[in-house]
């Protein structure tokens, strides 16, 4: 099989062309998060022959993923196989002509270096906040194009941070507070609007690799309600991380995850911000976890084999692992952080 037969379609159009094909196959685009937007941007752009894909993942398949999940099957959730090795598997049967690197593993201010660099394109698929933040701190720092996405319910945004146009922080100085946005596991979350935004942020991806010097914007949508909003990304001349280059998430000052977690026994212990309104987080909760409980120092409840409490202080306490990867798996799933 040829390769010029592989991307006949996409050589058609005037914006890629064999120059543009040949680009993208010299690309090296690292996917963070392989989950919902992560599944559906990574076959994306395996079947478009980006050259190199780096492919990180910390979770396992589960059964709940496969309604939005497109790479995984029944048998990955039913063998608990790690998204990064199960994606690898998949998108080596759809493009064998791909460079695949599987890093089972999660980007945190200690491996970013090892992980990235070297990486033409960031695409962020990840489920929190402190790693936009982070990948955005390490966009700005090695001047590298890096496309932002989230989505939750039926709506969705995505944009993208290229060298010297606004960047993350520009827009939202600092992340939202716990108990202030939703999570897919608190709201739910409709497939077809996953595979909307994860499109809408794959094809920012190949505008930025193809013709770096677009001016992105931040957009908005929501497929149930028929809903699309541009908004241009404008520079904040004030912004803490593209202006005063204070990088903290990438420097390890910030509540980005690191390596360091205490295991006590079956438990794991993790540093977090103080969190001001437990309720606040406790309401968003009711009818996602079990025997939520909430006091004025802690909140408590339990999800699948795991109990979880929050303290008001800010640390938080995972039973029923001694895997501080499996721990942090289990916060960003119910509290998106
Ligand atoms: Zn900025």
């Amino acid at each position: 099989m040829s390769s010029s037969e592989r991307y006949a379609r996409q050589i058609r159009l005037p914006q890629i062309g064999p120059s543009g094909q040949e680009r993208l196959q010299q690309s090296r685009v690292a996917l963070i998060g392989l989950g919902a937007l992560g599944s559906v941007s990574a076959d994306a752009l395996c079947r478009a022959g980006v050259g190199t894909l780096v492919l990180i993942d910390r979770d396992i398949v589960e059964l709940s993923n496969l309604q939005r999940q497109t790479l995984y099957t029944q048998a990955d959730a039913e063998r608990g196989e790690l998204k990064a090795l199960a994606a690898a598997e998949r998108l080596g049967a759809i493009n064998p002509e791909v460079k695949l690197e599987v890093h089972p593993d999660e980007v945190h201010c200690g491996n970013a270096a090892s992980l990235l660099d070297g990486c033409d394109l960031l695409l962020d698929g990840s489920d929190n906040f402190a790693v936009r933040y982070l990948l955005n701190d390490y966009a700005v720092v090695h001047q590298v194009p890096f496309v932002y996405a989230g989505v939750v319910a039926t709506y969705g945004m995505s944009g993208a941070v290229l060298p010297g146009q606004a960047c993350l922080r520009c827009l939202w100085p600092e992340p939202p507070q716990l108990g202030e946005t939703e999570t897919c596991s608190t709201a739910g979350v409709l497939g077809p609007a996953v595979a909307v935004v994860a499109g809408w942020a794959s094809s920012l991806a190949m505008r930025a690799l193809l013709e770096p010097d677009f001016v992105a914007e931040f957009t908005s949508l929501d497929p149930w309600h028929s809903r699309v909003h541009h908004m241009r990304g404008v520079s904040d001349p004030a912004c803490p991380c593209c202006q005063e280059h204070d990088h903290p998430w990438l420097e390890g000052r910030r509540d980005a995850p690191t390596a360091e977690a205490a295991c006590a026994g079956n438990a794991v212990r993790l540093p977090g911000a103080a969190i001001p309104d437990l309720e606040a987080v406790a309401r968003l909760l009711e009818g996602a976890v079990e025997k939520l409980q909430c006091t004025h120092s802690f909140l408590r409840f339990e999800v699948g084999e795991h109990e979880v409490l929050l303290f008001a202080s800010g640390h938080r306490l995972v039973r029923g692992t001694s895997d501080p990867a499996r721990a942090r798996s289990v916060l960003a799933a119910t509290i998106g952080h």
